[in-house]
């Protein structure tokens, strides 16, 4: 019990990091743990096909691979710290849902309800980034040590009692989603997800683009991934804003007109 305490209390004095070498966080959860954190909660999803009807990867291959070519300009842009070590793949699923969410370790899962509800690509690209940086900046891994602990958690990696995925799942996918990221939490993935579209084609204040979509369509009460916790939806779009004319980034949108192509692929 000492012991345990003695790692939360860890953790939580040192969450911070910065871009170069290791991590306070990693010597007590490895990157490589969030990876196979996330393989465990992959397996999951695919042993759930009723609540997580992911589009086939063969025969909707085309539109996965529009979607992670689309990841793939974030996990390229030099921003991540985790860019090589995590398994940033997109996965998408068939319900007309409007989430996202990011497991650890890097793989992301996208609902067709969202892709089709967003008429830019830049808008998609806004979510992207804030989901990116919920698994690059280990949010959901560290808010999972402090709720049970490094060894449940590295039981969970190791996948020992599949019990545990399946509660873990829960807390970061579906609509009871019950893993409420910190305020701060959400105001930082949605400050990096400005700071990694800067270095893109996009407009890089796409999440509050999102955010506002929510707001104009009454959306807000819903309690998707980004909405789950304070601060309000006009305050996070001031945030946004505010970071984007701090970093002197495009806010122009860039919109290819593919992304039509793209919802068109979809089913
Ligand atoms: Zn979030």
């Amino acid at each position: 019990m000492r012991k345990l305490t003695t790692v939360v209390v860890l953790i939580s004095l040192l969450s911070a990091g910065c871009k170069d070498g290791p991590k306070p966080i990693d010597l007590v959860f490895a990157p490589s743990d969030d990876v196979a954190l996330g393989n465990q909660l992959h397996d999951e999803i695919l042993a759930n096909p009723e609540e997580y009807p992911l589009l086939d990867e063969t025969e909707h291959a085309d539109a996965i691979a529009y979607l992670q070519n689309m990841a793939d300009q974030i996990i390229e842009s030099g921003e991540l710290d985790y860019a090589e070590t995590f398994d940033y793949k997109v996965h998408i699923i068939d319900a007309d849902v409007l989430n996202a969410f990011a497991a650890p370790g890097g793989k992301m899962y996208f609902y067709t309800g969202l892709i089709k509800f967003l008429e830019k690509e830049d808008d998609l690209m806004g979510v992207m980034g804030h989901e990116i940086a919920h698994a690059d900046r280990r949010h959901s891994v560290r808010q999972m040590l402090e709720n049970y602990g490094v060894q449940w958690l590295l039981s969970a990696a190791l996948g020992e009692d599949p019990n545990q995925a399946a509660t873990l799942l829960a807390q970061i996918a579906g609509a009871g989603a019950s893993l409420k990221f910190s305020r701060s939490d959400e105001a930082d993935a949605d400050s990096y997800s400005v700071e990694y579209l800067s270095q893109t084609s996009y407009r890089c204040d796409g999440a509050a683009i999102f955010f506002q979509k929510l707001d104009s369509a009454g959306l807000t009460s819903s309690t998707p991934e980004f909405l789950s916790t304070h601060p309000s939806p006009e305050n996070r779009v001031q945030d946004i804003q505010a970071k984007a004319a701090e970093v002197g980034c495009s806010t122009e949108y860039f919109a290819p007109a593919s992304y039509n192509d793209f919802k068109a692929m979809l089913p």
